[in-house]
């Protein structure tokens, strides 16, 4: 498909928000044969560790081993949340066809079936993950032998620390240890940034200069973990030619953000979408959506000199919650940002939040979102369908706290598929 600034671009339908939940709903429509537009950036994305956790803490407190277990549990007591209307199996195909394409596309995810696993996070302590990068993977395997490990840190690398991470993980886990280099290539600088450090080791130079400052310091090492940042566009290479270099199995950590391994996701996602000449990527925000009484919609993207008009039978809102700015937070209340729909919320701005910062419930805003019908139709005040042909998946639905719950990925992955499928049995 080709955009052209006078005529209306027509597509089956247009998915907006390029982030986790809009990317995979244009992948999962692109494989029912749909044609799509996806409109917006993926900013987001950038600041998502590359985990994709399915289901790891219900309720508050208590961590699952295995994730269809705890949604069947948030099934029966949470019929508001996203997972209730979805069956298990659907949300296992949804996963693993993210799982084939991203593997497909040369950025391969690991995932034992039914289960989560541990992972080590940038503060030291553990958490419960279901589908994650390959070179994470690794890691996963590595704690749970508990071999002597060397983790790697870098000087000037403020958002990471090998050292709070051994300091906590140190007490139960004998042989490991960390180390501080000088990237190779940083010297006289201050501070240096993954982004940056991921570009240089997509160079095999880099890797061997690198590799010849660490192995002086491996001692017993039989891993070597790294801030995930080994490489941007060759992370397989760069893990493979460590390891070939240390001669240990190497792994990466998740950082906070800006996380190199979210630009991966996102560069990967794109790059394979646009493969397909069914998808018009369009990095326009989308300024109004208006719906017709014929079932069709027109939505409006850009500013005016670069403005597109796109006409398609069905939408699928992904626009996110207030970082993704599918919400906005105002002294009257949240509010949907694009076409003003119903927001559920808390009765008054007081009770967003629990009187704790850290009470183990979570706050209210958290849970705030649009409500939809089982075909994941956001409704109005009259729980009627706003459209018969407009969808939302993603943060933005209500009633799924998913910092909390570990559901963040998840629940993106399988409203996308849910929302698509809803169209298609409508549509095809
Ligand atoms: C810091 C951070 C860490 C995370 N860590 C994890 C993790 O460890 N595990 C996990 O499973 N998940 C994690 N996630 C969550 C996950 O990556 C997704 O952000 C989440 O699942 C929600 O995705 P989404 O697509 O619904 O919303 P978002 O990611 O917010 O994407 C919404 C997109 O819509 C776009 N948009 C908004 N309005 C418009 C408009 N009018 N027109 C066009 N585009 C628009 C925005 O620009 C944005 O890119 C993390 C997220 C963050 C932010």
């Amino acid at each position: 498909m080709k955009a052209n600034e006078m005529d209306p671009i027509k597509a089956d339908l247009t998915i907006i928000g390029a982030g986790m939940a809009g990317l995979c709903a244009a992948l999962f429509a692109l494989e029912q044969g749909l044609s799509v537009v996806l409109a917006g950036k993926s900013g987001s994305i950038h600041f998502a560790t590359g985990l994709m956790d399915l289901m790891g803490v219900y309720p508050p407190g208590h961590e699952w081993d295995e994730p269809f277990a705890a949604i069947d549990r948030v099934r029966s007591e949470e019929p508001g949340h996203p997972y209730a209307s979805i069956t298990n199996k659907e949300i296992d195909t949804a996963l693993e066809t993210v799982q084939r394409f991203l593997g497909d596309h040369g950025l391969p995810h690991g995932r034992a079936p039914g289960r989560n696993v541990d992972i080590i996070t940038s503060m030291g302590t553990l958490k419960k993950s279901h589908m994650i990068p390959l070179s994470m993977w690794r890691g996963v395997k590595v704690l749970e032998k508990r071999c002597p490990t060397l983790l790697m840190d870098f000087t000037g690398l403020k958002i990471y620390s090998a050292r709070q991470i051994t300091s906590v993980l140190g007490e139960s886990w004998q042989g490991l240890g960390d180390a501080t280099v000088r990237f190779p290539g940083t010297e006289g600088k201050e501070e240096v940034y993954p982004e940056h450090l991921a570009r240089s080791l997509d160079i095999y130079e880099t890797r061997e200069k690198l590799a010849g400052k660490i192995l002086p310091l491996m001692k017993n090492a039989e891993a070597v973990g790294f801030p995930a940042l080994l490489g941007m566009y060759k992370s397989c290479e760069t893990v493979r030619s460590l390891e070939k270099m240390l001669g240990v199995t190497v792994f990466e950590i998740p950082t906070p953000p800006v996380s190199v391994p979210g630009i991966r996701l996102q560069e990967i996602f794109l790059k394979g979408l646009k493969q397909n000449d069914a998808l018009l990527s369009l990095p326009e925000m989308v300024k109004r959506v208006e719906s017709f009484s014929s079932g069709k919609f027109k939505i409006t993207a850009g500013e005016s000199g670069t403005l597109k008009r796109i006409e398609s039978k069905g939408v699928i809102l992904a626009t996110g919650r207030f970082l993704g700015k599918g919400l906005r937070a105002e002294r009257t209340g949240i509010r949907e940002t694009l076409m003003d729909l119903p927001v559920i919320q808390p009765t008054k701005r007081e009770k967003w939040h629990n009187p704790h910062l850290f009470d183990p419930r979570g706050h209210p805003i958290n849970r705030a979102g649009l409500q939809v019908d089982g075909m994941f139709r956001p409704l109005t005040e009259s729980s009627m369908p706003f459209a018969p042909g407009l969808f939302a998946a993603g943060s933005i639905l209500a009633h799924c706290d998913w910092t909390r719950l570990k559901c963040g990925s998840g629940v993106a992955i399988a409203t996308a598929h849910a929302a698509v499928r809803a169209f298609c049995k409508r549509y095809k």
